[in-house]
Order: structure tokens, then sequence, then C-alpha cells
């Protein structure tokens, strides 16, 4: 194993600050790591014992993979510890489709929509809910 080469690789990866989102490539202003959005998450599911199991496991790999990320970016602004690489945007809009695949229902979607909404600019999945509002 060529030590030196790892090192070399190590330290340009990790000196590659990164400040945009994984997955949408936009900047997070709002630096809040997905494993604190899924605590609240998690509490909320509570309500729903059955629907959850499926939502938990699929959840737990998402967050497995985020917290393996190695590059550097903002720390959490809430636990101060874990680095964000996903905006809280791009993040909630991955439980909604999980709470949509698992099928809550309407209300529990737009219960979901009025907790984690993280759709500022209302270009996304907070567009729903005004199709949601009338039940
Ligand atoms: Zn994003
Ligand atoms: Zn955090």
């Amino acid at each position: 194993m060529n030590q030196k080469l790892n090192v070399a690789k190590q330290t340009y990866y990790f000196e590659k600050e990164h400040n945009d989102c994984l997955s949408c490539g936009n900047d997070i202003t709002h630096p809040l790591c997905p494993n604190c959005i899924s605590k609240a998450f998690m509490q909320w599911l509570e309500k729903f014992p059955e629907e959850s199991k499926e939502i938990k496991l699929k959840l737990n790999i998402f967050l497995r993979h985020h917290n393996s990320v190695n590059g550097k970016s903002k720390s959490c602004v809430v636990c101060g510890k874990n680095k964000t690489h996903i905006c809280p945007y791009c993040f909630t809009e991955h439980l909604y489709n999980l709470v949509k695949e698992a099928g809550l229902g309407c209300r529990a979607m737009t219960e979901f929509l009025f907790m984690f909404n993280f759709d500022f600019e209302h270009k996304g999945y907070s567009k729903e809910l005004e199709v949601l509002g009338s039940y």
C-alpha cells in the first residue's frame, strides 16, 4: 500500500470545501444536518407505528450514506458537530417522498408539510400543499 499517495489524496479531499448541496447544487444557506431533522421526523412518525417501520429503514440507508461523505462543508447549526452535505430542502423532499410512498394519507402529508416545510421559495413540494389544503 502506498502510504504517501493515500495521505496526499486524503488531504486533497479534506481541503476541498464545498458549501453546495450534493443533491441540488445550490448553496446551503440553512445548514441543518439530516440527522437533526430526522430526530423531529422520527418523533412525528411515532403516530404511525405500522407504516413507520419501512420509512425508518429507508431513512437509515440515506443517513448512513450522507454521514459517510468525507468532504468539508458547513457544520449543522443545531448540533454543531455533523457536517451538512445536503440542504434541508432536498432532505425534507426526500422525507416527503418517503411519506408519500408509504401511503400515510392526505392528512398526514398536510401535517408533514406544515411541520417540515423548508421549501421557502415554494418551488417544489409545498405546491402540493395547496392541493392537499382542501382536505
Ligand atoms: Zn439541495
Ligand atoms: Zn445536526
